[in-house]
């Protein structure tokens, strides 16, 4: 392999590490750092990521109340429940986690979440945040992406960056952190004519898209850094990302590995974002 791997495992370690510092301290003060997870429903997936960010919280020194609610939960329900969790000194942060039954409108619910609480960034006023380069709570993954970039050591002043995906919670918030990073940004997705004619031209390139082998060899400069997203299954049910990795690392300069790249920064930022929220929450 001639990329040099970007390792998230080893990346998160350290992060979380200064997080449990950053922890102890504010708990030592009588400031416990604390997250709200509520979970509507028993989708399967939802609850491995549920009790992964719980675990995670609690192996960091982090206090979390895990709320489950059965999937007739009814929308003014589960509005209360976040309003009485706005109020509540001892939680920093609240997750509500996606996708949500039919019957609740996911906006109404994430608008509902108190700013200063909005540990996902994914409000509409965390998302005017960041557009406008004012500090706020960033979007986990697209946030984790950034870290990972930062550990290669290379500037992204003056660089070509492209972003493979614009979902509003991991596409375009990455174009956003990247531009503000000073890089020239350009946005692909699902009409995009030449996806590769913009990626061979890419210093960075980050896949977002939940399809594998969207970027493949032949769409990647040599020595790039390439950021694995997405989050697949190949042939023969292992998980693998929208890379194709065994090709591409032997052309790119840097490359992040599925699994072991971005998954574990996703978790490690909402981490960072709840403690930042504790330690403003504690300044105030
Ligand atoms: P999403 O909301 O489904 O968005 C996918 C984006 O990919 C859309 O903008 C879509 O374009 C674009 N797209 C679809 N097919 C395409 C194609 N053939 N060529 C180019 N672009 C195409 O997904 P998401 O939430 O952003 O997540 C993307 C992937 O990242 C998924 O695999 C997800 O599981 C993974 N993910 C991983 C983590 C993690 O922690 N590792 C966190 C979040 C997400 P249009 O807008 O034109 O439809």
């Amino acid at each position: 392999m001639a990329a040099q791997l970007i390792d998230g495992i080893a990346l998160s370690k350290h992060m979380r590490a200064d997080v449990a510092a950053r922890a102890a301290a504010l708990s030592a003060r009588g400031h416990t750092p604390g997250l709200a997870v509520i979970l509507v429903g028993v989708d399967p997936a939802s609850q491995v990521y549920v009790r992964n960010k719980v675990k995670a919280c609690k192996d960091s020194g982090l206090h979390s109340v895990f709320e489950q609610y059965d999937a007739s939960l009814s929308e003014a329900e589960l509005l209360a429940r976040i309003d009485a969790l706005n109020r509540d000194p001892a939680i920093h942060g609240i997750l509500v986690q996606m996708p949500l039954p039919k019957h609740i409108n996911p906006h109404r619910v994430i608008e509902a979440i108190a700013t200063s609480k909005d540990v996902d960034g994914y409000s509409t006023l965390s998302a005017g945040e960041l557009m406008t380069g004012l500090p706020g709570f960033r979007p986990c993954t697209p946030y984790g992406c950034m870290k990972l970039i930062e550990s290669t050591g290379i500037a992204l002043r003056g660089k070509h960056a492209v972003v493979i995906g614009r979902s509003n919670t991991v596409g375009k918030p990455m174009a956003l952190l990247l531009l503000q990073a000073n890089a020239s940004v350009t946005i692909c997705h699902s009409q995009t004519a030449d996806i590769g004619h913009h990626t061979r031209q890419a210093d960075v390139v980050v896949a977002a898209v939940g399809r594998r082998n969207t970027l493949t060899a032949d769409m990647v400069k040599p020595g790039a850094t390439v950021i694995d997203v997405g989050i697949n299954r190949n042939d023969e049910g292992k998980l693998c990302g929208d890379v194709d990795f065994a090709a591409v690392s032997q052309i790119a300069g840097h490359i992040t590995p599925v699994p072991g790249g971005v998954g574990p920064m996703t978790i490690t930022m909402l981490l960072v974002n709840t403690i930042e929220a504790a330690e403003r929450a504690a300044s105030r």
